[in-house]
């Protein structure tokens, strides 16, 4: 029917079902691009500097907002940032607890514009502040997109004189060593309390393999190894109690 045929009856009205293929494509900009391009193959950060209020910006954008001029100087930074706002959050998107709570915070960088949100990769938000120093994480080289999640986390980093050392899961390793320790000492407990452990020799035997080969715990099993350690100190305290109500408790002759 000729599209510019008016419908006399209503019944000549027809539908018919088929899909229209369309695609999007949503560009980065042409700066946002650079920015982008420099993360995956340099893995650094692409600022632009504006030549009429020296203001630098980080991503790297097209136009100063301050004096709409195009800005054509464009450069890596290598800079320490720092927290400028950060949060902790507990739940996820669908409203679901996350296992541990998860921090994002605003990065900035001295003299810089601007800014990058990002994760932060701390074991407690306790160690983070307002004004935190820290470093981008990456992915290795090999596995850059481009995409703004080639940065895996912020970390912070520890700045002693003379020395700035990226706190490289040192924090991880000290709380996994302790744990470790913790784990270790508590089975010695568990074996030295002379705790019958007939019925729980299997999930023992488990767990010490696993803490012979320096192996973490899963949350399940350290709550199981802390029960045990409860036992057999419950366990303990009762073979002391009996031997020193032994010799009043018995009868002589
Ligand atoms: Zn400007």
């Amino acid at each position: 029917m000729p599209i510019l045929e008016k419908l006399a009856q209503p019944g000549q009205a027809r539908h018919w079902t088929d899909s229209i293929p369309l695609e999007f494509h949503y560009t980065a900009g042409v700066a946002g691009e650079e920015f982008r391009r420099e993360l995956r193959d340099n893995g650094r950060f692409l600022v632009s500097k504006c030549s009429k209020c020296k203001s630098t910006y980080i991503p790297a954008r097209m136009y100063c907002p301050s004096c709409f001029i195009e800005m054509k100087d464009q450069f890596p930074i290598d800079k320490t940032g720092y927290v400028y706002s950060f949060t902790s959050v507990n739940k996820d998107r669908s409203g679901v607890d996350t296992e541990f709570p998860i921090t994002v915070g605003l990065v900035k960088f001295d003299g810089v514009k601007g800014g990058i949100v990002h994760l932060l990769d701390v074991d407690d938000s306790d160690r983070v502040s307002f004004g935190t120093k820290v470093v981008p994480f990456l992915k290795n080289s090999s596995e850059r997109t481009g995409a703004i999640t080639d940065i895996l986390a912020f970390k912070p980093v520890s700045t002693e004189p003379g020395k700035v050392t990226v706190d490289t899961g040192t924090a991880e390793r000290r709380a996994a060593g302790t744990k470790d320790d913790e784990a270790r000492s508590l089975l010695h407990s568990i074996e030295e309390s002379g705790y019958p452990i007939e019925e729980d020799e299997m999930t023992i035997s488990a767990l010490r393999n696993k803490i012979g080969k320096g192996e973490l715990l899963t949350r399940e099993e350290d709550r199981l190894l802390h029960r045990l350690g409860d036992k057999a100190k419950e366990w303990r305290k009762a073979v002391k109690s009996s031997s020193e109500t032994e010799p009043t408790d018995t009868l002589s002759g």
